[in-house]
């Protein structure tokens, strides 16, 4: 019999390949394994989406299958399929992009940690020392302990752990654990509480639905500190009661260690797969193919965890679902959160988007009856929310970054000796380096953008491609001496702080400070344990965690965000100072914020201030009615981008002229210079696609492939569907 296989490969095509499988190839083949193809001249890879009889006349054979055991279930192709054509997307990168990453080399190489544990020998008796007591007790009690735990708890046990192995109370031996930032982390007790009425209310519609079957998206719209990750837990509990499987999704896992934790222990009977940046390629590629299996019961993991290959998922949770890191921004760029609605939609799942402070978007369909709406309106600890000031910086600019009211809170609190948290959302010492005689500043080569000062490397840096060089002492224009770092970032604000607090422990959370691995870990724990007085950073410095010693919040500078020539910049504006004012206060102590600004009439900040989202999304969804943005409007956003200006401009010319033709009740904006019209040294141009409906938006896009041809070679064409950053 003549078995004809249809693949999706990893290349830029827009449909699937039919190939004869050979008979030697029968036996070992299944579906959602990859195998290797030829195309042209070339051989490629391909994902193996359907095997049935046929006449397989002219079709060229698969060469080669490149796995032991499928990569996916079949279950998962339509949602694939799906997703590709919402995205416009070769279906073979797709796969790829959803597959996890370095499967071709893949060795199985795991982080292996080895550690010293104890067990007590079942000798009676008191050690003579009081240390050597404490920690006997310890060992005694859980029955085997880790050095690394001993560590945590004692500092450095190394001599009373001797003398208790000597004196015979001890047993030493060796383990091998794998290396995992999130088993590494000590799992809390977990403390059942009693529901708040409100949290009460969620959890029975929530149960309604899941008993019910089938597809239902909630908006869990919660401050913080309301008990929305009470919800979840109870939520996926009910879910593998009923025999199915959770998915949660988090912007950052890498700041999430203490949500993951507070999983850990919560469920410590079942699996729980954390997919994480820290995991090697055999680690990854293991804990994949343990999901596939079956054996794992909860996936935890950034957006691309949504095409994990999870069978009879009863639930899938988007936590802070309004974050920008859901949108994967290069590539196939597709939104974590928008996917896990198409995913639970197609899997029959429920979806609870949680967040404090919901993206327009997705509070506006809970309005309109789309997405249950499921309100948390008090924190579950009856703590009061911070009181908020708005610091005018209009009526009088500081000298330095901080305002005297802010400087007063700051000085008032480390007499207190509690902790403060400063935002300040840009790193590096400062913005730029400008010649005060003649004005001279330094732009990167390969960006169109200033270089941003670090002093601590001495080095003039570009963000966004990384391009390096020592400052220049002497103006290279005018000859002068006189260049002057301008503005402040947080290495700056952390400078002036040790200026003005020599007494005070200052800490900075930034990219800079964290790139180390277990940096950003040590940070969180030294705030823990209260090493530090204030932590200095940029947004990081809002997310993913609770430090309960922290009664003052500053924010030195809002209006870099809401400045941003972008139309969600109220929205990310209103989201990061409600997330950073929340921080405030979580402990016993009440807290306090301040927000300094020039714009202080603003009704992003005036709202935050209020701790008001419904009046912020009031204002917010007038303004976006008006200009047709979403949730009104649609938008597509093409770039082209190559190395030569001309050719770049040439191309955005003729697909505009051909769109335009077919435009039909879209808009066509453009072509125009993307806001960084050069990055990484490549020429940018946008094409706006805008609609209030999306079908002719469809349409529109499926005239892609032909206009496409107009585009001379060299310039490359990326399709952004809902875009999320137009930079
Ligand atoms: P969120 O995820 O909305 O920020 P959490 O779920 O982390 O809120 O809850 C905030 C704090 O309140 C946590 O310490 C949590 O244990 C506690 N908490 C949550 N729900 C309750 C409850 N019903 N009763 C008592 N404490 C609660
Ligand atoms: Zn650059």
């Amino acid at each position: 019999m003549i078995l004809v296989a249809t693949v999706a490969v990893a290349a830029p095509l827009d449909k699937t390949l039919s190939y004869i499988l050979p008979e030697t190839l029968q036996t070992k083949a299944r579906v959602g394994m990859r195998l290797r193809v030829p195309l042209g001249r070339r051989s490629v890879v391909g994902y193996l989406l359907e095997l049935a009889p046929g006449a397989g006349d002219g079709l060229k054979a698969v060469l080669e299958i490149l796995d032991e055991a499928p990569l996916f279930p079949a279950e998962l192709i339509p949602f694939f399929v799906r997703a590709a054509e919402y995205y416009r997307h070769p279906l073979g990168e797709v796969i790829r992009a959803a597959l996890p990453a370095g499967l071709s080399g893949r060795g199985s190489e795991v982080n292996i940690l080895r550690d010293k544990v104890y067990t007590p020998t079942g000798i009676e008796g008191k050690p003579p020392g009081a240390r050597q007591l404490e920690i006997l007790a310890m060992i005694r009690d859980s029955g085997r302990v880790s050095l690394t735990e001993l560590r945590e708890r004692f500092g450095t046990p190394h001599s009373p752990l001797k003398r208790l192995v000597e004196l015979g109370f001890l047993k030493e031996g060796e383990e091998e654990r794998r290396r995992d930032p999130f088993l590494d982390q000590p799992v809390p007790a977990y403390e059942s509480v009693e529901p708040t009425n409100e949290q009460a209310e969620a959890l029975e519609r929530v149960g309604k639905a899941l008993t019910a079957g089938g597809f239902a998206p909630f908006l869990l719209h919660g401050i913080t500190g309301s008990g929305k990750t009470e919800i979840y837990l109870r939520t996926i509990a009910e879910v593998l009661a009923l025999g199915r499987r959770a998915l949660v999704l988090v912007p950052e896992i890498a700041l999430t260690p203490q949500l993951v934790s507070r999983f850990r222990a919560r469920f410590t009977e079942v699996s729980i797969a954390v997919l994480h940046s820290g995991l090697s390629d055999g680690e990854r590629y293991d804990a994949w193919r343990a999901i596939l299996r079956g054996e794992v019961a909860i996936v935890i993991g950034a957006r691309s965890a949504v095409f994990a290959p999870i069978r009879e998922l009863g639930i899938i949770i988007v936590d802070e679902e309004h974050e920008s890191s859901y949108k994967q921004g290069e590539g196939f760029r597709y939104h974590g959160r928008d996917l896990a609605l198409l995913r639970g939609q197609m899997a029959g799942a429920a979806v609870l988007l949680g967040s404090a402070t919901p993206s327009l978007t997705t509070f506006h369909r809970a309005r309109q009856g789309q997405t249950g709406y499921l309100p948390l309106t008090r924190r579950a600890l009856a703590r009061p929310l911070p009181e908020v000031t708005l610091v005018d910086l209009t009526a009088g600019r500081p000298e330095g970054s901080l305002s005297e009211s802010l400087a007063s809170a700051l000085r008032e609190n480390l007499e207190r000796e509690e902790q403060s948290l400063l935002l300040l959302n840009r790193r590096g010492f400062a913005p730029f380096l400008l010649c005060s005689d003649c004005g001279r500043t330094f732009r990167c080569p390969n960006c169109e953008i200033t270089l941003t000062y670090h002093q601590g490397r001495r080095q003039l840096r570009c963000h966004y491609c990384d391009y390096a060089e020592t400052p220049p002492e002497i103006c290279p224009q005018c000859r002068g001496g006189n260049i002057e770092p301008e503005g402040a970032g947080t290495e700056r604000l952390e400078e002036e702080l040790a200026q003005l607090f020599p007494a005070a422990r200052i800490a900075r959370m930034d990219r800079d400070t964290t790139t180390r691995k277990g940096a950003h870990q040590r940070l969180m724990e030294r705030m823990m344990r209260r090493d530090v007085d204030v932590l200095v950073g940029t947004q990081m410095v809002a997310k993913g965690h609770d430090f309960p010693g922290v009664t003052l919040v500053g924010v030195v500078g809002a209006d870099s965000t809401l400045n941003f020539p972008d139309f969600r910049s109220a929205e990310r504006t209103f989201a990061l100072l409600a997330q950073v004012a929340g921080r405030a206060g979580r402990g016993a102590k009440p807290g306090r914020v301040f927000i300094q600004t020039y714009a202080p009439d603003h009704y992003a900040l005036v709202c935050a201030a209020a701790h008001d989202y419904g009046r912020f999304y009031e204002q917010e969804i007038v303004c976006r009615e008006e200009l047709d943005y979403p949730p009104f409007g649609f938008l597509v956003n093409l770039v082209l981008s190559g190395n030569d200006p001309q050719r770049v401009s040439r191309g955005a010319d003729a697909l505009a002229e051909g769109l335009l033709r077919d435009a039909g009740t879209a808009e066509v904006l453009g072509p125009a210079p993307c806001p960084l019209a050069r990055l990484r040294g490549k020429s940018r141009m946008q094409i706006l696609l805008k609609a209030s409906s999306r079908a002719p938006l469809r349409r529109l896009l499926s005239r892609l492939p032909d206009l496409e041809r107009k585009i001379p070679a060299g310039v490359r064409l990326a399709v952004d569907v809902d875009p999320v950053d137009m930079l």
